[in-house]
């Protein structure tokens, strides 16, 4: 199993990490009917299985995005990690699996090679656990992505979660959406609520990612509390609980996209104003 160290907080890495964001690999636009939410479960825990339980009570689906090299193992932090039966548990439940690399490496500084063996490899270790049909979203391991590396996701995959905050709408990058992160405490709970009306009103369509759901959650992950309380308010407010590939396709994504990949373009999806551009991110 990877544990790569968490990515560099630093002026030369954040410069980059801007530029990067600014070069828009594939140009989409997407027109959301009505407000859509999508739940995302990274890495990912066995605990996220509650989380498919409390989004099922509110009539909906998430996506749940593999890292393979951790099936059948055990974190400190997350407990037991997904394995065969999850997979297999999920896809007949009508949720979505999605690719998240195969050793957790940071994309960011992977020339191509190297990523492509790692996408290779994620994609082969989900079919070799019985997953039908082709993956079709991807979420960077931490986040962390570079020009070369979202040209190739966007090759392959139809979309690719970054980690930069705010909901999708108008012109996006495909290869870089956007997303919020939800963790453990009040400060997390209160964003993603802004997020929620922020979106209902646009319509968009927004992302929430975590990772374990527990009463006593890991620092990226959620309380069943917290999620079924989000349900309940994106309910209310209008939002269908989609999984990503169901939300993009919804909101006007052609399922015919992979492979048209363009280097030209500046994505112009929203962010709310004041919101970390940095999130978190495991
Ligand atoms: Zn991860």
């Amino acid at each position: 199993m990877s544990d790569a160290p968490p990515p560099s907080r630093s002026l030369p890495a954040r410069l980059r990490r801007r530029a990067v964001q600014w070069t828009c690999a594939a140009p989409a636009t997407l027109a959301a009917p009505a407000p859509v939410l999508s739940f995302a479960f990274d890495d990912f825990p066995k605990s996220a299985l509650d989380g498919a339980d409390i989004i099922e009570r509110h009539g909906g689906r998430a996506g749940f995005f593999a890292c393979t090299s951790y099936l059948n193992t055990r974190r400190a932090d997350y407990g037991d990690m997904f394995d065969a039966a999850a997979i297999r548990a999920l896809s007949e439940r009508e949720h979505e699996i999605g690719g998240h690399s195969h050793m957790h490496p940071n994309y960011a500084l992977l020339p191509a090679r190297a990523i492509i063996d790692d996408l290779d490899q994620n994609t082969r270790s989900l079919n070799d656990l019985g997953l039908r049909g082709v993956v079709k979203s991807f979420a960077y391991p931490f986040g962390e992505t570079s020009v070369t590396a979202k040209r190739l996701v966007a090759s392959r995959y139809l979309i690719a979660r970054g980690a930069l905050s705010g909901f999708n709408s108008g012109m996006v990058d495909r290869a870089q959406l956007r997303a919020v992160a939800l963790g453990p405490d009040g400060a997390h709970h209160r964003r993603a609520c802004r997020m929620l009306k922020a979106a209902a009103r646009r319509p968009a369509w927004l992302m929430l990612f975590t990772h374990d759901v527990s009463r006593k959650p890991s620092a990226y992950g959620v309380t069943p509390q917290c999620l079924d309380d989000l349900c309940r308010r994106a309910i209310d407010l209008g939002f269908r609980l989609a999984t990503p590939t169901d939300a993009a396709l919804s909101c006007g994504l052609a399922a015919s996209t992979p492979g048209a990949a363009s280097p030209q373009g500046r994505p112009a999806g929203p962010r709310v104003q004041g919101q970390p551009q940095a999130q978190a991110v495991r």
